[in-house]
């Protein structure tokens, strides 16, 4: 199998030809053809089987399709347990984003460390990787916008539940549209996730490796 079977945009399979990425990886052969079919995915996959390139080549290639992202409203938003996780994924969307001739503007935000350069640094994200007390913070000081969100994804929704970040993702999204494709990445598949799963995803594809 390789990455032209797929359906990602054509400066995608530009960039990836000049990455080491030869061949997709087991999770990126299932989750980018369920991905790009604009269903909720559920995907169980460890750290380190490719699941970030999984999610972020599909949501890169919807993003180019649509309408760039006004003023202050987020297209994508992508939550994660830590900020080296979020600085992980932001490289990764960065290192694809800038393959597209009008790239989507893409940031990581985490606490620990001032909102304030933050803040400021939301006009025209499309892309936004964050923390879930941050993004609420920002959200509250109306530094983004969610109503026009296009996808969310959970990634290391294991660890997210276990750091206790529960009654912040349902307040996160009491704030969201409804209509909305849903995403969900979690090395383990345990109660706490099951139960935040039924909560996000709508009729998911239910992807293991
Ligand atoms: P992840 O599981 O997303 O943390 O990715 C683990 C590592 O695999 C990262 O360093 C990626 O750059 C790398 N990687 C992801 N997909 C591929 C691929 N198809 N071919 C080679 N390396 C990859």
């Amino acid at each position: 199998m390789s990455f032209s079977s797929f359906g990602l945009s054509p400066f995608l399979l530009k960039a990836l030809s000049e990455t080491n990425y030869e061949k997709p990886t087991p999770i990126q052969e299932i989750a980018i053809p369920a991905i790009l079919t604009g269903k909720d995915v559920l995907g169980i996959a460890p750290t380190g089987s490719g699941k970030t390139a999984s999610y972020v080549l599909p949501i890169l290639t919807q993003l180019s399709k649509a309408e760039k992202a006004k003023n202050r409203h987020i297209q994508s938003l992508i939550l994660v347990p830590t900020r080296e996780l979020a600085i992980q994924v932001e490289e990764v969307f960065k290192e694809f984003a800038r393959s597209f001739p009008e790239p989507q503007k893409v940031k990581a935000v985490y606490g620990g460390v001032s909102i304030n350069p933050q803040m400021k640094a939301m006009m025209g994200v499309s892309v936004l990787i964050a923390t879930p007390g941050r993004l609420i913070e920002l959200a509250e000081s109306n530094a983004i916008q969610l109503g026009a969100l296009k996808s969310l994804v959970l990634d290391e929704a294991d660890k997210l539940l276990n750091l206790d970040f529960q009654e912040e993702l349902k307040r996160i999204l009491g704030w969201i549209p409804k209509k909305r494709q849903n995403l969900l990445f979690s090395a383990t598949l345990n109660d706490k996730v099951s139960e935040i799963t039924q909560l996000v995803l709508h009729d998911p594809i239910v992807l293991k490796i």
